[in-house]
């Protein structure tokens, strides 16, 4: 068997490695770096780039360099996290005809998996003439807010490169991982991502071979692109002042601006002071002009204070979600390259009063995690069982409208859950199934993933078929719902690939909603219930007259008669203690049939 790839397939940045001799190592590229940016581009003579070379002339070729691919993959296109990345992204996006992502490269439309597929496909071409083997199997990692459709897309991207993706693994579990913290049975770890588009925190906790996710929390928008932003600012502002010169509309300017800014920003985390030093930057007059700026690391932590503050803001809301205070977290790890900014450990340390894990390279720590990922799977490493969470409820819609759980929030994957259900309706003879994720009680307020029909159901009164569903969640979190009708074993399924793809933000507002709607909620849900109480009740009643016509007296059947129009016109209103009372005269009055069947036929003794 060839040796399992992990790779760390980053919004900005990828990484791969792999495990030898039991040891984990990072492969470094065709270029020798350890790192390659997660970029794409068709070069301006038609040539297809990928990496640095895609990176480096991104600036002059914004339409044709697709970076931050990751931003899109397996979304939506009405989701909104794709309107905020139409905002920042310079090329041409648009709907695809099922309703996903595409992007404009050359003249060529692309799905988000087939430029992802070109990064993974780089990777692979790399190790394998790196280590002189094939390899055709791979664990890649994806942030721990990813979806079902968000999973499946990166698998699928994997499958494009001509890749056996053997796992999806969570970015914070792999950082675990990488860290050995496996074995440290009930702690509690607070990964720390701060990557080049993103900042993610992840709360895991260690159980008896297991790594459970607690919470996640993090900003889309707030990324060490951001940093260097803030200096990019601040050079052309100072230009603009010494040399009267706006650099701000020369794309040539910019590109060169953008890689001094990163460089600056990267030396001032080993030094107090260094110089952005651009000849040739502008001309006037036919003269060439120069740039030539002393930055210091204090005037770059006053240009991005507060973009430092944003993210303890965030761990300091992640952690009450989940009812955390910073004393109880036993080891907190730093992930992305800008965690190497001093400010950002300072702060980190200031919070949590303890020293932050940064002994592993914060940008390859989650490819070091996936290679031993793949070395467990490749029977290299000691097994351990890894625990990603269900961020939401996966439910079912029922009669009246309610959603019924199947999988609760933050149930560890993977996971299975089988439940019977009947029809509403007497010789109904298909039923629909409606998944929807989400923690409010009534289907509608929560999203779609999923409608399907189960039909050929054979004609049964109410109540006779039995529908079995079964959710399953595999241990990449990718939901297939099946039904089946238990009679004739008429099966239908779906994989929940193109679902209603979920952001941070999304689960973070349904959450929300959730907690502001729970009493009106609570209440609709009774009122469903009841309705469908009192729907049951006159579906029986009436059943019973028409069995037992002949053996009812007729004054108790007439009562019984009114008492079901009464139940029916109170079912029609929203008054649930209307409701309540009607069901409680009908039962009543049903009761009467019995006392009168028990005083015709007076116990036997037996
Ligand atoms: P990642 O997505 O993990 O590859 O993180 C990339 C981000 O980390 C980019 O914004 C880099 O500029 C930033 N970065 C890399 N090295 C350093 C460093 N030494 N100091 C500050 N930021 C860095």
């Amino acid at each position: 068997m060839g040796k399992i790839l992990g790779i760390d397939l980053g919004t900005t940045n990828s990484v791969a490695a792999i495990v030898e001799a039991g040891n984990p190592r990072v492969i470094e590229n065709q270029e020798g770096a350890r790192i390659t940016p997660s970029v794409v581009a068709i070069s301006k003579n038609g040539e297809r780039l990928v990496g640095i070379l895609a990176k480096r002339q991104a600036i002059t070729n914004p339409q044709n360099t697709i970076f931050s691919i990751k931003r899109l993959i397996g979304r939506r296109f009405t989701d909104s996290e794709v309107e905020k990345a139409k905002k920042i992204l310079p090329y041409e996006i648009r709907e695809s005809q099922n309703g996903g992502v595409e992007v404009k490269m050359g003249d060529r439309w692309y799905r988000p998996e087939e430029i992802s597929a070109m990064i993974l496909q780089k990777i692979k071409m790399d190790v394998e003439n790196k280590l002189g083997e094939k390899i055709t199997e791979v664990v890649i990692t994806v942030p721990a807010y990813f979806d079902d459709s968000q999973r499946s897309a990166t698998k699928a991207a994997g499958e494009i490169a001509g890749l056996n993706v053997k796992r999806i693994l969570p970015e914070p579990t792999a950082a675990a991982l990488a860290y050995g913290l496996d074995k440290n049975v009930n702690q509690k770890i607070l990964v720390y991502d701060f990557g080049g588009g993103t900042f993610d925190v992840s709360i895991l906790e260690i159980g008896d071979n297991v790594i459970e996710t607690k919470g996640i929390g993090g900003d889309t928008l707030l990324g060490g692109d951001d940093f260097d932003q803030r200096i990019i600012h601040y050079i052309i502002e100072e230009y603009n002042k010494q040399e009267g010169i706006d650099l701000s509309k020369d794309p040539l300017a910019l590109q060169r601006l953008k890689e001094a800014a990163e460089k600056a920003k990267q030396e001032l985390s080993t030094l107090l002071e260094t110089e952005i030093n651009l000849p040739f930057i502008s001309a006037e007059g036919g003269n060439p002009k120069h740039l030539y700026l002393k930055l210091t690391r204090s005037q770059l932590e006053n240009l991005t204070r507060d973009l430092v503050d944003k993210s303890i803001e965030i761990v300091d809301k992640t952690l009450k979600e989940v009812n955390l205070s910073p004393n109880d977290i036993d080891e907190i790890i730093l992930v992305g390259g800008q965690t190497r900014m001093p400010l950002i450990q300072q702060k980190i340390r200031e919070y949590f009063n303890k020293e932050p894990r940064k002994d592993i390279n914060p940008d390859e720590v989650v490819a070091i995690g996936a290679a031993i990922q793949a070395g467990i799977l490749q029977g290299d490493v000691r097994e351990i069982l890894l625990l990603d969470v269900t961020p939401l409820t996966l439910a079912i819609e029922t009669l009246g409208g309610i959603a019924h759980p199947m999988i609760p929030k933050n149930t560890p994957i993977p996971y299975s859950k089988t439940e019977v259900f009947t029809t509403a309706e007497d010789n109904q003879t298909a039923v629909e199934i409606h998944v929807v994720q989400g923690e409010r009680p009534m289907a509608r307020d929560n999203k779609t993933l999923a409608r399907f029909i189960l039909d050929g159901i054979p004609p049964a009164p109410r109540g006779i078929p039995q529908i079995e569903v079964v959710f399953d969640i595999d241990v990449n979190g990718i939901l297939t719902v099946t039904a089946k009708d238990k009679a004739t074993n008429k099966t239908q399924s779906v994989k929940i690939e193109s679902s209603t793809n979920l952001s941070k933000e999304d689960i973070e507002k349904l959450k929300r909603e959730a907690e502001i709607y729970a009493e009106e909620d609570t209440k609709r849900r009774k009122l469903a219930e009841t309705k469908n109480q009192a729907e049951n009740l006159i579906y029986q009643a009436r059943k019973i007259l028409t069995d037992y016509r002949d053996k009812i007296n007729e004054e108790i059947k007439v009562d019984i008669e009114n008492k079901i129009r009464e139940l029916e016109e109170a079912k029609n209103s929203d008054n649930i203690e209307l409701i309540e009372t009607k069901i409680k005269e009908l039962t009543n009055s049903l009761s009467k049939i019995g006392q009168q069947f028990y005083n015709q036929n007076p116990d036997q003794n037996i």
